[in-house]
């Protein structure tokens, strides 16, 4: 367990396990999108069996080492649990992570023979990773293509103090070592044309180009990227930026990247620039209380207009919004206040506004006006034999919905193989 210990010890975790009602039909198991067995892997926990409770847990999920820390059991497993109507909800995700932190991964995983023919993987984040096991594990040859490294962007941006650098490791060693074929770390710049050498072929290239902040100013030192700064941060670089940074977005990326830089710097002021009120912050909460735990500061209701400065960022200038009637999503729309722009002065401005699918590798595949990969009921899109899943399918969700795609498209690929079409 060592120095990453989980939040529950073993009597902890006794108790909280005692606490699950066992209910006939599961509400946690089905709003879990990787469908983790979740009373029976309690179950096991109370018997005092954490092999059996690691083997249930494994099965449905290849990532749950990473999950167990960084999944959003509030909109998923721990949202519909029914003890919560008796006192508070069995707190799912912990017990998962103590599953984790206390036993070494499962061997029981049967891996058939191989199959003659194979499968490219474009994309080697949570759903590629997925699909590659699943199909794997239903006995067919899986290559790995990604243009950076194992893991996508839990990997290669989540910062080391949520998911640590052993954890994240030990998970991707065990799937690279016993369920891929080969991986080639090199960028795909043509998508389809995969199908000419592999007998289908899964994308999951997730969003990897940032959105823009369509604003006077962005051209200025000081002026950065969110994930890209999140992806230098982690790989042991210094951030670079100044000693008051304001963060413009109002998402994950947002929150995660505000939290990274306080961590580097404790004295550095950060505030996060969000257009509406916190209410409509669409950061996971326990991100949200983290960062303000870490100090971050918020400047709500303001629209930025533009990056002040010559050569160097010196502030921003936003302008007053009012908050107004609910759009179909049920998020409060906003407006601009006549007259009412300030400055906030600042050495650095970080956009974190979105993020998009790339536009030049996905050549005869149908997608959607926002660049997003159209894909049919079985995860198949406009050209047959591909098969798309995760963030560029969906937009940005969640490590475990990625999951979820990559294993129902290697279903489908199963079942393309086997009827040809
Ligand atoms: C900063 C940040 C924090 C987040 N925090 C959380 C969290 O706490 N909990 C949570 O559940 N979710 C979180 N998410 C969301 C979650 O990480 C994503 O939903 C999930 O990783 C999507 O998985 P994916 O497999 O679709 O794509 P990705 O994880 O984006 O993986 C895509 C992979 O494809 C590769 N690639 C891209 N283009 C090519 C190409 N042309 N050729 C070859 N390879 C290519 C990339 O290098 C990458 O490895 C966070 C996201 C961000 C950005
Ligand atoms: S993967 Fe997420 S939703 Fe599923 S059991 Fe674990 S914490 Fe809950």
């Amino acid at each position: 367990m060592g120095e990453f210990e989980s939040t529950l010890n073993r009597q902890q975790a006794a108790i909280e396990a005692e606490r699950c009602l066992y209910c006939y039909d599961a509400p946690c198991e089905a709003k879990c999108p990787a469908h983790v067995p979740i009373p029976e892997f309690i179950q096991s926990i109370r018997s005092g069996n954490m092999h059996g409770a690691r083997v249930l847990v494994q099965e449905a999920h290849p990532l749950i080492e990473i999950c167990g820390r960084i999944c959003p059991e509030e909109e998923f497993c721990q949202s519909v649990c029914t003890r919560a109507k008796v006192d508070k909800p069995v707190r799912i995700r912990e017990l998962h992570r103590f599953v984790t932190d206390s036993t070494d991964a499962a061997e029981r995983l049967d891996i058939p023979a191989e199959s003659r023919d194979r499968v490219a993987v474009v994309g080697a984040g949570p759903a590629g990773l997925a699909c590659a096991r699943e199909l794997r594990l239903k006995g067919i040859r899986c290559e790995v293509f990604d243009a950076r490294r194992l893991g996508g962007v839990p990997a290669q941006e989540v910062s080391w103090n949520r998911c640590p650098r052993e954890v994240q490791e030990r998970e991707m060693h065990l799937l690279a070592s016993k369920f891929i074929d080969e991986v080639h770390i090199e960028r795909v710049t043509d998508v389809g044309s995969l199908m000419r050498e592999y007998a289908a072929v899964f994308i999951a290239t997730g969003l990897p180009a940032e959105s823009d902040l369509p604003i006077d100013g962005v051209e200025l030192v000081g002026v950065f990227h969110a994930r890209e700064l999140l992806r230098t941060v982690k790989a042991g670089m210094a951030s670079g930026t100044g000693r008051r940074v304001g963060v413009v977005g109002g998402g994950n990326v947002a929150i995660e990247v505000a939290s990274v830089l306080r961590q580097e710097d404790p004295t550095r002021d950060v505030t996060v620039v969000y257009r509406r009120s916190i209410k409509e912050l669409k950061a996971f909460r326990e991100e949200i209380d983290e960062a303000t735990r870490l100090g971050v500061t918020y400047q709500f209701l303001a629209i930025p207009d533009c990056i002040l400065g010559e050569t160097h960022v010196n502030g921003l200038q936003v302008t007053q919004a009012r908050l107004c009637e609910e759009d179909e999503s049920g998020r409060c729309r906003f407006e601009p206040l006549p007259a009412s722009s300030y400055v906030i002065p600042l050495d650095t401005v970080v956009i974190a506004v979105g993020q998009r699918p790339d536009d030049d590798v996905f050549h005869g595949i149908g997608r959607s006006s926002s660049g997003l990969i159209k894909v049919g009921e079985n995860m198949q899109t406009s050209m047959p034999g591909v098969f798309a899943g995760g963030d560029v399918v969906s937009g940005a969700r969640t490590v475990v919905e990625a999951v979820r795609d990559g294993k129902k498209a290697a279903d489908a690929i199963v079942a393309y193989m086997a009827g040809g079409k």
